[in-house]
């Protein structure tokens, strides 16, 4: 048997390309972060040739003893991690990832067309809380049930919870949805189960970002609150690429969690665990209980405060003023750019962000901000004096963006791309022709 470099250089070379460039780079996107090497160790074991549907000592095929072992252990650290009662709660760790655990559990405790109510995407949501458009049901979660999605006030860039009770009063969901993908706020728990009481609706928090901050507690804790909560493993939690999801044990609005989440995982939705991902993800978890973790996640939110402060000082527009947890959002509109276009040109100099709607966006196609993220380079060592200089470099990005603007302005290449844009130059009918 052949190792890599040799077995397949092409595969090699890329990956290697792909390493320096994460290493090179300033990693800011807010999703994005370096997992350990005990974890890529777990991730790249043997644990990958293994079929195990089922749960520990339920499972379909022979050979489980060792990967019960595994899922059990797991699933305990997954509850230590979270500080959560394992009388009360439990946890299935089989979950591909973020947005299949999401609808597993959708189709879990929903019938199809049942109603649901999740932030919307241009103002932070994910895709699988229900997205859609005027002309389009863009995610399986809006094909599959209805969806009403609730939104900021433009004015403050917080979640608008009045508005979120009278819709739901109205539409009547079954479910409502805390969580976001870019949200620098906490979500207000104790209202959310409110609005959600008085319409006879599951709570479910997908914690997928902000996990890592959850397990060492320096936001707010959802599992008081919820129902249900899901998160992927990669985010701030630090480990493989994966999913989970937390369910009550007792009956919630008459319905058995455990049973009909476990089953919406297998067999409903998958087949067998990836047992790597899982190896992986106990190791991450007993990460999770350390100090170091802590004090780690206690970085990520100062680094990021500083990073927004020294953005505020430089005159930028950060939706909701600031950050309570790992990530930014910088509203470029005021200075007459999109966030596509500094996205670009920050590529170029190895800063490595994206580009993101922000509320009052008039098309999903040109966001007018971007994210900024705090966890891959607090990984990497940085603190706040790094922080206050990568707000400085975002901001020559900026400036540089801004004088591309100006020189095409005054160009023929202006003229050309006017001449792209008009119905008089159509390229797909010169295509097909
Ligand atoms: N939920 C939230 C809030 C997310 O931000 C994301 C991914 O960005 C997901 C779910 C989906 O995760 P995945 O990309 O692993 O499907």
């Amino acid at each position: 048997d052949h190792g890599l470099s040799e077995a397949d250089p092409e595969v090699r070379s890329i990956i290697d390309k792909e390493k320096e460039r994460q290493f090179k780079s300033l990693e800011l996107i807010a999703s994005e972060n370096f997992t350990s090497r005990a974890v890529m160790e777990a991730v790249g074991s043997c644990l990958t040739n293994k079929y195990s549907e089922g749960l520990p000592g339920k499972r379909y095929y022979g050979g489980n003893e060792y990967i019960d072992e595994l899922e059990t252990l797991c699933q305990q650290r997954a509850l230590e991690a979270f500080q959560v009662d394992g009388k009360k709660w439990g946890v299935n760790v089989q979950p591909l990832s973020g947005s299949p655990a999401n609808f597993e559990v959708y189709t879990a405790i929903l019938k199809p067309h049942d109603r649901l109510m999740g932030l919307d995407l241009p103002h932070g949501g994910h895709l699988s809380h229900g997205f859609m458009t005027p002309k389009r049901r863009v995610s399986g979660t809006s094909i599959y049930f209805e969806s009403m999605p609730y939104r900021l006030d433009e004015s403050t860039g917080l979640v608008d919870y009045d508005m979120l009770e009278k819709t739901a009063i109205l539409f009547r969901p079954k479910l409502i949805i805390a969580g976001a993908s870019a949200y620098p706020r906490d979500f207000d728990y104790p209202r959310m189960r409110k609005i959600a009481d008085s319409v006879g609706a599951f709570l479910m928090m997908d914690m997928a970002h902000i996990s890592g901050l959850v397990a060492a507690s320096v936001v707010a804790n959802p599992f008081e609150y919820c129902d249900i909560v899901t998160t992927t493993t990669h985010k701030s939690l630090r480990g493989p690429r994966g999913g989970m999801i937390f369910f009550k044990k007792d009956p919630v609005l008459g319905v058995d969690l455990e049973s009909a989440i476990n089953n919406a995982v297998f067999p409903g939705l998958q087949g067998g665990p990836h047992n790597h991902t899982i190896g992986g993800l106990a190791v991450c978890l007993k990460h999770a209980q350390s100090p170091e973790f802590k004090a780690y996640q206690n970085k990520v939110v100062s680094n990021c405060r500083a990073l927004a402060s020294r953005l505020t000082e430089l005159g930028y527009k950060l939706v909701s003023g600031g950050s309570d947890n790992h990530l930014v959002l910088v509203d470029l509109r005021p200075l007459g750019i999109d966030g596509a276009r500094a996205e670009k040109i920050l590529d170029l100099a190895s800063i490595t962000l994206n580009k993101n709607s922000v509320p009052g966006d008039k098309s999903a196609l040109v966001p007018g901000g971007i994210r900024i993220g705090s966890p891959a380079m607090t990984t990497r060592g940085f603190s706040e004096k790094e922080f206050v200089a990568i707000a400085d470099f975002i901001h020559e990005g900026v400036q540089i963006t801004l004088e591309a603007k100006r020189l095409v302005s005054g160009s023929k290449l202006q003229d050309f791309m006017k001449f792209v844009a008009s119905p008089d130059f159509s390229l797909m009918d010169k295509v097909s022709d």
